[in-house]
């Protein structure tokens, strides 16, 4: 049996970052990753039909993903992304017409105030409503509500006065992809954070940022390097299989073939595989077993690559129509003309997960080409998807640390976070999680076992690696 200082199971965002920290702080770290590649769901590959880089998720951070921000900063990879200065989100309504969701430079709430009079999908009374909902959020105290995680957003709403038309085109408008859920499963409290992290505390909060490389080129290579150079160690291809436990401590850590003790152990993978690797009488623990409960809500993203350019736009939001929000790779990577290639991405994507890859494929071709668009031949598809935690009522509370019941022992990542999130600071930073930004991490969101298999050939480019 080897002994080790640290090991850390995972190489997603919240894998990697951990074992960042502790290789920077000396410690001779171990990751160990079961894939071949590092990035967890926040990888991508190289798609050989097109010869392009394929993002498998993660397409945006906030400005309030401090943490994340840092990350990138640490690891040498900051010059490959790009942060606006300003919000600037374009909303393409179909019915409405366009808007710019955008901060004014006015102090904050009131960057917002501009933007939201002129938003073309509310009409003038619903504006109004908007801005009450908007006071209101920035008054709630989260930290002392308990009740606001029983609520799902969409009561809450309601509650104050918000048309249905309001709920969709505005509310949701954000929820749905930081959240990925709809309004009527989200909860109250996590979509509360993201308004007042995100939009409400500063005027840089909601800035878009966004890789403008692949991103495994962004992370993987650059935080393995990163964790080598400081003496740490980085094994790909190797599954942690189990662990052990003697006096309610973590004692040892099982890999096939290997056995290895660590004075400390970080567990960074996604909720699903947490379980099976605790013995048994820890896994039914009340505390862990919460982990089983943990809902998780479809992605898909559909990449389309054209002969030409049929949109201009970098990136935007849309509204009555299927496409939720759509990015302009061409664009934000500076890739070479003349084609094009735009990545659609689709949160909470209940409806779309039924769909066969030709169905999806043909519905958002027919979304993306209007009639001056029509020039553009050659569109090829690749559904490519994952599942994302549902931040659903009831998500956003935990007692206490999970790492608090295992000596030597912490779980990180979407369901550290989420467990933690009541009690920790955690609560602090908004949106999504993934161990390295808000929340410690960008993102509630995961790949699920059980999504994957209740999804059809939708997810061909990327699902077997799910
Ligand atoms: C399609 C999609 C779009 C997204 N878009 C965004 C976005 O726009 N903005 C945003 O902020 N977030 C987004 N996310 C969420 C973000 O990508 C995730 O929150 C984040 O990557 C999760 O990181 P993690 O380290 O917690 O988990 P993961 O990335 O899941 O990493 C866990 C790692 O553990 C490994 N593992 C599992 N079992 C074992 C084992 N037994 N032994 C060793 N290793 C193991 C896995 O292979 C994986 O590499 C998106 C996610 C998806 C799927």
């Amino acid at each position: 049996m080897t002994r080790r200082t640290a090991v850390v199971a995972g190489g997603g965002l919240a894998g990697l970052a951990a074992a960042c920290q502790l290789a920077e702080s000396a410690v001779p770290v171990l990751l160990l990753e079961k894939r071949p590649f590092l990035g967890g769901r926040a990888y991508s590959h190289q798609d050989k039909s097109i010869g392009v880089e394929v993002d498998n998720g993660q397409h945006v951070f906030l400005g309030c993903c401090t943490e994340y921000i840092a990350f990138l900063k640490r690891l040498g990879a900051w010059e490959q992304a790009h942060l606006q200065k300003r919000m600037r989100v374009p909303v393409i309504d179909k019915v409405w017409g366009a808007s710019m969701l955008q901060s004014a430079p006015l102090p904050p709430p009131l960057h917002l105030l501009p933007s939201l009079l002129g938003f073309k999908s509310l009409s003038p009374a619903e504006k109004l409503g908007a801005i009450y909902a908007f006071a209101q959020i920035r008054s709630v105290k989260r930290e002392k509500s308990t009740q606001l995680d029983d609520l799902t957003f969409e009561d809450w709403l309601q509650k104050r006065r918000q048309t249905p038309n309001a709920i969709r085109s505005l509310w949701n408008l954000i929820v749905q992809p930081t959240l990925n859920d709809e309004m009527s499963r989200v909860s109250a409290d996590l979509a509360l954070m993201v308004f007042q992290e995100g939009f409400l505390s500063s005027r840089d909060g909601a800035n878009v940022g966004w890789a403008r490389v692949g991103l495994t080129s962004l992370l993987g290579e650059a935080a393995r390097r990163y964790i080598e150079e400081r003496g740490g160690e980085v094994r790909t291809g190797v599954p942690v299989t189990g662990i052990e436990l003697e006096d309610g401590r973590v004692s040892r850590v099982l890999m096939d073939g290997e056995a290895l003790t660590a004075d400390a152990f970080v567990l960074a993978v996604p909720p699903p595989a947490v379980l099976p690797l605790l013995p048994a009488p820890v896994a039914s623990d009340p505390f862990f077993a919460r982990i089983a409960s943990i809902q998780v809500s479809p992605i898909v993203n559909v990449h389309m690559w054209y002969d030409r350019p049929v949109w201009q736009g970098k990136f935007a939001a849309f509204l009555n129509t299927p496409v939720q929000w759509a990015f302009n790779k061409t664009r934000l990577w500076g890739l070479e003309g003349p084609g094009q290639y735009i990545d659609i991405s689709l949160s909470g994507a209940h409806e779309f997960i039924q769909m066969s890859n030709a169905e999806i494929v043909e519905m958002f071709r027919k979304e993306m080409e209007s009639p001056r668009r029509k020039a553009a031949r050659r569109d090829l598809l690749a559904a490519a998807g994952g599942a994302a935690i549902a931040a659903g009522p009831g998500d956003a509370g935990g007692e206490s640390l999970p790492g608090r019941r295992l000596d030597r022992h912490r779980l990180a990542g979407d369901d550290g976070e989420r467990c933690a999130q009541r009690s920790d600071g955690g609560r602090q930073h908004a949106g999504r999680n993934n161990g390295t930004g808000r929340e410690g991490g960008s993102g509630v969101r995961l790949n699920s076992r059980r999504c994957l298999r209740r999804r059809p050939p939708v997810a061909i480019l990327h699902r077997s690696y799910l």
